[in-house]
């Protein structure tokens, strides 16, 4: 029996997207034109939001993106996030492991959220902004909704990822965007993206494909 704080939320996601395109544009992988022609641009339906992000949320990002050739280069998926504490800090970072590591779960954002969670602990991280390099998946969505941090900001949209990955058995990207699973809670928490999507994508160059 779901209850009326739920229910509450859903009205608000559905009303918030009803009859507009959520922020950055959900477009179904399965929907795509054979061949997977789409070009980032036409994936990347939102531009970069400027009016919102500060010059040092830039700063923020840049510092998730360069996590992200790191972890390119020890081997990995090319995804990185950081952890900024209220006074703009950079506390913490995260790299993707999912090869070194064997671990299907391990996304940058992920294990970032593990890490904060013990090491800050879930009473201050409402007041804590995550930084990735691309939009968080559904899974990662979700654990940054159960870690209660305040704040997500990104680079590059899920969108604009698929359309680099193409049909990569190493990541089937999903079409779900943060936002929807984000916006779908009790707790409130803020998502600002993209930006930086070309700088976000270039470490991505010739990798997956
Ligand atoms: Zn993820």
């Amino acid at each position: 029996m779901k209850d009326s704080r739920w229910i509450d939320a859903t009205m608000r996601t559905t009303q918030r997207y009803a009859g507009a395109e959520p922020p950055n544009r959900w477009v179904p992988v399965l929907g795509r034109p054979a061949g997977g022609q789409d070009g980032p641009d036409e994936r990347d339906a939102m531009p970069d939001e400027d009016a919102r992000i500060t010059d040092a949320d830039r700063d923020r990002l840049r510092d998730a993106i360069v996590v992200s050739a790191r972890a390119r280069a020890r081997g990995n998926h090319p995804f990185g996030a950081v952890l900024v504490d209220p006074a703009g800090t950079v506390v913490l970072e995260a790299e993707n492991t999912v090869v070194t590591d064997t671990d299907c779960t391990g996304h940058a954002e992920t294990n970032l959220v593990r890490l904060a969670w013990r090491t800050i602990g879930p009473a201050a991280l409402p007041g804590y902004s995550l930084y990735t390099s691309c939009e968080p998946c559904a899974m990662c969505s979700g654990a940054i909704y159960w870690s209660g941090i305040g704040r997500v900001v990104f680079a590059m949209t899920e969108g604009r990822l698929a359309a680099i990955t193409g049909s990569s058995p190493e990541n089937p990207t999903m079409a779900l965007p943060s936002r929807v699973v984000l916006a779908s809670g009790q707790r409130e928490i803020a998502v600002r993206g993209p930006a930086l999507s070309e700088e976000a994508a270039a470490i991505h160059d010739g990798f997956w494909r």
